[in-house]
């Protein structure tokens, strides 16, 4: 029996930096859910595909070829990690993600590669929709101001100078954007237990969880 842990929450709840440092304590395979929708958002301005053309949209995701390795993320071969952090990939996310089509290819995906192993996910709508029986369910949360200051700061450390009121605006606007759009919503699972961030340190946080993962372990 394989062991899941689903996390999930708004833009910047600090749901990758935690999966990644529980699936190395636990030796987790971790999967980002939200750089597979970047990746599918890349391909699409790439190719210059319109978004309201689903049929388009359909050839584009029966012919792109996504692929994750040692946290990389390659698009047809290509390893593209950073140009799907960008923010003309941010800003189109979203809707490129409330497209039925787009979310059915993804999660058939994220359940293949998650099949038969201890798997950590990131993402939206894995503990409503994904897997929906996982063995332990986290949503992270912290205020819009507290995630936007991470995020700057996340930016920073890389070199890449973006302004907080920027940060702040784009943040509040996928989160509203991914609450109500139609397909697997941003949502709490009813038997998620919720964790605020606001004032807690990483530290912290993998603490609290670490300790979840061991009374779900067994
Ligand atoms: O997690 P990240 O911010 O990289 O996700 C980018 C976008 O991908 C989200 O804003 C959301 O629209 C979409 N997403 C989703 N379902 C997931 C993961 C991400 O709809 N499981």
């Amino acid at each position: 029996m394989s062991f899941i842990v689903a996390v999930d929450g708004p833009a910047g709840s600090g749901k990758s930096t935690i999966s990644k440092m529980v699936a190395k304590k636990y030796k987790l395979t971790y999967l980002d859910t939200g750089a597979m929708y970047r990746m599918i958002a890349f391909t699409s301005i790439r190719d210059g595909v319109d978004l309201d053309n689903i049929d388009k949209v359909v050839d584009l995701l029966n012919k792109v070829s996504i692929d994750m390795k040692n946290d990389k993320f390659y698009v047809d071969g290509k390893d593209v990690s950073l140009e799907i952090r960008t923010p003309e990939v941010t800003a189109i996310v979203s809707k490129v993600a409330a497209i039925k089509e787009v979310r059915i290819k993804l999660v058939d995906l994220q359940r293949k590669i998650s099949k038969g192993k201890d798997v950590i996910l990131d993402g939206r709508d894995i503990g409503t929709v994904v897997f929906k029986d996982a063995n332990l369910k986290i949503f992270l949360v912290a205020s819009p101001e507290e995630r936007a200051k991470r995020r700057v700061l996340d930016f920073k450390n890389k070199g890449i100078d973006e302004k907080f009121e920027d940060v702040l605006s784009e943040i509040i606007r996928r989160d509203e954007f991914d609450s109500n759009r139609n397909e697997s919503p941003l949502k709490k699972a009813e038997d998620a237990i919720e964790i605020d961030t606001s004032f807690m340190n990483i530290d912290k946080v993998v603490e609290v969880i670490s300790k979840l993962v061991e009374e779900n372990k067994n």
